[in-house]
Order: C-alpha cells, then structure tokens, then sequence
C-alpha cells in the first residue's frame, strides 16, 4: 500500500534527532512511491526544507510563511525567495500559509506552543496570506492552508481572489460542515489529521477490518470527514512533530523533546489512514487507492 503524508514539518528541529531513522524506515512503512509535503513556516527554515528535498525523493517541498509567523521578523525579498524556491523546483507548493483566530482571541498568553511568538492582527496576517496565494495561483501550486477559528475571514477571501486552478489544501479541516459545499466549489481539498479521533478508541484490531465503534454523536470534525467531504477530496496528514494522535492509534512513538513538549513522529500517518478507513467505512486498500489518486491530483507534477 502507498501512503501519503499531505502535511508534515519534517524540517523542525524537534525532528532532527530522529531524522536517519524517519527517513530509513519511510520506503518500508509508506511503499516506494508514498511521498510527504514538508511544510516550511518562515523563510529561515525554507533552506532546511530545500535540502531534505534534495536528499530525499519522498519528500515534496512546500514554503510558506505560517500565521504563527506572521508576526515575526523577515527579510525584505521574502517574496522574491519564495518565487525562486517555486521555480528551482516544479514540486514545490505554497504552505504552510493561512489564517489563525486562535492565537488572538482563544489561546491563553503563556500557551507553550506560541511562546516567543508575536501574534500578528489579522490584518497582518491577511497581508502575508494573499501576496502566497497570489504566487500559487501564478504557477499553479498547490497551496497549504492553516485555518483556525477564522473562516469567517477566510472564505471572503477565498471568494475574491485569485487561487490555484489546481486546488489548495486545509490542513487537519476543523471548520463547519456546512461550509464543506462552497470550499470543494473553491477547490478545497481536506486532509484528515488522526489527532482528532476520540482519545478512548482504538484502531480495528486487524489491518484490514473496518471500523472501531465510533461514538453515537462524532463530533463536528469526525462528522465532516464520515460524510460531507467528498471522496475525491480527501487526503491524510500528521502534522508532525505536532498534533499527536490518541495513545492507542499512534504506530510510531518518539521521546518528547528536551522542554517537554510532545513530538509526533510521522509514520503515524498509518493512525490516519486506519482512523479514516473507520470514519468512512471503507477497505484499506480502497482509501489508499483514493488517496493517492487525490494526492497526485493536487500536488503531482
Ligand atoms: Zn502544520
């Protein structure tokens, strides 16, 4: 079976003591034509994602500047770097880029994952969100989207602005269903982060049985994903190192970084397609076939 990782940070430092392994073990867990989209967050690690792309085939390249970051300090050129990665590569793709309310209304000031960083308004991050998309359209690259808490300001500009004729994709889709409809109209397509199966349940006991017993009530996320979401749509992400799935689902473990902080490991991409196998009912090798055809759709060149 292939598997596909829409959405890593294969890049991040908390990574980088696991790196070897990660990369021996890929071929073996995702088969020789799974590939990840490694997502860079700001002009200072895009060089890091440039070179994993350069020692490994399985890795697809992606440069954007994330909400997180928007705030922070870049050069001047950062366009300009940004147009260039695009044109030294014809796999690369815009991400991570997007939206966060978030970080601005909900998240308490010490959460550990924004420390050090400056919460950009939404008006700025709106600013260093559409001159990327802009640039996506342009070539035609798939573009990565991180939207929390604001599509009340995403869809507005996803309505009036120019977006790749190809698609874009919202990462770990946690928005309403009902704004599902009008986003595969756009060009959405979705990909399905294990993180978001109820912590309780455990993964089908044989690889190619269907289902754990989902919960009466799924909750708005596994909802969209079981039903509204079309096929040709849907894709599997990790996140990683962020977003770790329930305890019972996670194939592959990592020790948490020196601070403490948890670290997701990819190969848990397997979490997600079992997850998703269960949400949607279907056979293993089913979901693999859909998704690969999806990837490639989007992110193939
Ligand atoms: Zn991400």
């Amino acid at each position: 079976m292939t598997l596909h990782d829409a959405h890593n940070h294969l890049q991040d430092g908390a990574l980088a003591p696991h790196l070897e392994r990660i990369a021996a073990t890929w071929p073996d867990l995702a088969g020789t034509s799974g590939c990840m989209v490694v997502n860079g967050t700001h002009p200072d690690d895009w060089p890091r994602v440039a070179a994993l792309a350069a020692r490994y085939p399985f890795v697809r390249p992606a440069y954007g500047i994330h909400p997180w970051d928007a705030g922070a300090a870049r050069p001047d050129d950062w366009l300009d770097q940004l147009r260039a990665h695009l044109v030294a590569n014809p796999q690369a793709s815009i991400g991570e880029i997007g939206l966060d309310r978030w970080m601005l209304d909900t998240a308490r000031p010490d959460d550990p994952r924004l420390s050090g960083v400056r919460r950009a308004s939404m008006e700025e991050q709106i600013a260093t969100c559409l001159p990327q998309l802009d640039l996506a359209a342009e070539f035609d690259r798939a573009a990565t989207i991180h939207c929390l808490h604001a599509y009340a300001d995403l869809l507005p500009l996803l309505r009036a602005h120019r977006r790749p004729p190809r698609g874009f994709l919202l990462h770990a889709y946690s928005g309403p269903t009902s704004l599902i409809p009008e986003l595969v109209t756009l060009g959405a397509y979705f990909s399905f982060n294990p993180n978001f199966l109820p912590p309780a349940s455990r993964p089908p006991a044989k690889c190619n049985q269907i289902g754990y017993t989902l919960p009466d009530a799924l909750g708005p996320k596994l909802a969209s994903f079981a039903k509204s979401i079309p096929s040709e749509r849907l894709l599997c992400e990790t996140d990683a190192p962020a977003m770790l799935p329930p305890q019972h689902w996670r194939t592959h473990k990592l020790p948490p970084a020196l601070d403490g902080t948890p670290v997701n490991h990819p190969g848990n991409i397997e979490a997600a397609y079992a997850g998703l196998t269960s949400v949607r009912g279907l056979e293993n090798t089913e979901l693999s076939v859909l998704v690969a055809e999806n990837f490639n759709r989007l992110f193939g060149n």
